[in-house]
């Protein structure tokens, strides 16, 4: 089943995460754009505390949501839980400092990479994709 978190407990988790300001080696850099998971920042450092996954992948949107012109990889793009990539991702906590990140795969043509994005609050916007055709 798939139960992703309500946009309040996302916001929650968020302003949190803002919130810590203690150095950890967590954030070798800011992630404030999406960017490859660093082989530095291990597994063991991360928890899982939630999901955006709202249905199987085939279900979900592909389509990304850009209004103000920015793009996948930019800084100030927003963080739309029904658009790609945020509807596949998962939600994770640095066990050392409590920082919250956004993670999910992208598929490359032969093999999967991490990606990891800082979740910043003012970014996050709660906006509906209307094309989800689930009958
Ligand atoms: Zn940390």
């Amino acid at each position: 089943m798939f139960t992703p978190i309500a946009l309040s407990e996302l916001l929650r988790f968020a302003h949190h995460s803002s919130a810590v300001t203690q150095a950890c080696s967590c954030v070798p850099k800011s992630f404030a754009g999406w960017e490859g998971m660093p082989v530095s920042l291990k597994e063991s450092q991360l928890r899982e505390v939630g999901s955006l996954i709202a249905g199987e992948e085939e279900d979900l949107t592909l389509d990304e949501h850009h209004p103000a012109g920015t793009s996948y990889w930019s800084a100030e793009a927003p963080i739309a839980p029904h658009f790609f990539p945020y509807n596949r991702c998962r939600i994770w906590e640095c066990v050392l400092c409590s920082r919250v990140f956004l993670r999910y795969s992208e598929a490359g043509a032969y093999h999967f990479e991490q990606r990891i994005r800082s979740l910043d609050p003012v970014l996050i916007v709660d906006v509906a994709f209307n094309g989800i055709g689930r009958a």
